[in-house]
């Protein structure tokens, strides 16, 4: 990974409004040491988390993207963002960021063990060339999540809607795709229903229709499944969030895994067994995703 840039940021109360956070933000060695041995982030993997496209300098979607953040943090019990100053270090950031497409990562964690204050940063990264995914397609391994779909709301302390720093499940679920020779999975909830991808959102199509699982199945809600649903609605399709059977994953006309750097990756392959690609779709659809979003 090429890191182009790091800011580390001090964070003030959520109600506590400035014209200039300017002297809040403190930009560091993209290649040097950040963060404190006690940092609970690396000690547990406690904090939250956002990945956003940006592309020729535009980062892509800020507001939901600040959303789903204040979204993480109160799920997980961490003090609430101001979102007003991490807008301002996130645009900051972007003005780092060259042509062609670029990752912003958005990062608050609990900060040192027994310390005062949460600890924020933003990384800023060349993004890995996605262009395979988005026009060949991926194979995916549907895995067993190991949960019924009613554990998140029955143990919400599994903050299975939160982005949390603690990806070590979903990047052993990818390299265990891998194992069965995918390049990618999609978990399912033990009693069969569709959930998300270990890093993406699902979109399926049926006809003129377009359908994504339920995000209070405990699964993050995309931002990129969320404009490009809006931008759907406006060309006459109809959307829908729905408890998808997961055998639907075959039996839909196109699917899709979306995320905010990959944007729209349709699946070609369930368990080892093609399924139809719309290639010329998809194009329009990446068309879109990377045109500057806000
Ligand atoms: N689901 C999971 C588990 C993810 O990690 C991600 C993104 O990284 C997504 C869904 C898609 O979210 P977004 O479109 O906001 O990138």
């Amino acid at each position: 990974m090429a890191w182009r840039f790091a800011l580390v940021i001090d964070p003030v109360a959520s109600d506590e409004e400035r014209t200039d956070y300017s002297d809040t933000l403190r930009e560091i060695d993209p290649h040097g040491p950040a963060l404190a041995v006690g940092e609970l982030s690396a000690q547990r993997g406690d904090g939250i988390f956002e990945s956003l496209g940006v592309v020729d300098g535009h980062a892509q979607e800020i507001g939901p993207h600040l959303a789903r953040l204040a979204h993480s943090a109160e799920l997980c019990d961490l003090p609430a963002p101001n979102l007003a100053q991490w807008r301002a270090a996130v645009e900051r950031v972007a003005r780092e960021a060259g042509r062609g497409e670029n990752v912003m990562k958005l990062l608050l964690s609990r900060g040192v063990e027994h310390g005062p204050a949460p600890t924020a940063w933003i990384t800023l990264a060349d993004a890995p060339d996605n262009t395979h995914g988005r026009t060949a397609g991926v194979s995916v391994a549907t895995l067993d999540r190991g949960y019924a779909l009613d554990v998140p709301a029955r143990a919400p302390w599994l903050l299975l809607g939160a982005k949390t720093l603690s990806y070590a499940v979903n990047m052993a679920a990818i390299r265990e795709a891998k194992r069965r020779g995918a390049d990618d999975a999609v978990f399912v909830t033990s009693d069969g229903y569709l959930l998300e991808a270990p890093t993406a959102s699902v979109v399926l199509r049926f006809g003129d229709r377009f359908v994504t699982p339920e995000p209070q199945a405990g699964i993050l809600h995309g931002t990129t499944q969320l404009s490009l649903f809006a931008h759907l609605e406006g060309r006459g399709f109809d959307t829908a969030y729905e408890t998808v059977p997961a055998g639907d994953l075959t039996r839909a006309d196109a699917a899709w895994l979306l995320s905010s750097v990959r944007l729209a990756a349709p699946i070609r392959a369930v368990d080892g067994a093609e399924v139809p690609v719309d290639r010329a779709f998809t194009d329009e659809l990446n068309a879109y995703l990377l045109s500057p979003r806000d």
